[in-house]
């Protein structure tokens, strides 16, 4: 597998014939519309992607993007840096019978008129949508605390936070 830069753009069909496996970063800076959203500079874009063509004929890009980014807490109105995840797997459609026949575990992605997918611009869009709705502090981290939270309530949501441990076990094996 290469480590590079990831490409602006992308020709699925010959990325997935050659199974192109890349791994790489997409420079925070150059995601403008990102930048625009949050408090700070956006930090640089891990991303794994895999081109193929699956059993069933469908070409594919597979991957992953990790960033962090500053967002500003709604609560008590300081910057906070968080995680961002997203996994997405696409396959291209020309037409609407094609997006119609995907199978569920593939979103359709449209290629421009020179067949290309503009991969930046598409792990852009995929960042914006995982970013949450309304960026907020942890109870524990924020500056306003849990201030918000009805007495009666704070028993309940400490309850539910105490670690499961089979969600640890689950973490180790994962990784
Ligand atoms: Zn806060």
């Amino acid at each position: 597998m290469q480590t590079v830069k990831i490409p602006v753009s992308i020709d699925p069909l010959r990325a997935a014939q050659s199974c192109l496996d890349f791994q790489g970063t997409v420079l925070g800076k150059q995601l403008k519309r990102l930048n625009e959203l949050c408090a700070g500079d956006c930090s640089n874009v891990s991303v794994s992607l895999e081109c193929g063509v699956d059993i069933q004929g469908i070409v594919y890009l597979k991957g992953k993007a990790v960033t962090e980014l500053t967002l500003e807490c709604q609560r008590c109105m300081t910057p906070y840096n968080t995680e961002v995840t997203v996994d997405f797997c696409f396959s291209p459609c020309k037409t609407q019978a094609e997006i119609d026949e995907l199978p569920e575990a593939y979103d359709p992605i449209e290629c421009n008129e020179i067949g290309e997918i503009r991969l930046h611009q598409l792990i852009e869009d995929e960042l914006i949508t995982a970013m949450p709705l309304i960026p907020m502090h942890d109870d524990k981290s924020c500056h306003q605390g849990s201030k918000d939270v009805v007495v009666g309530e704070i028993k309940v949501v400490q309850e539910e936070e105490k670690p499961n441990p089979f969600a640890v076990l689950e973490k180790l094996k994962s990784k």
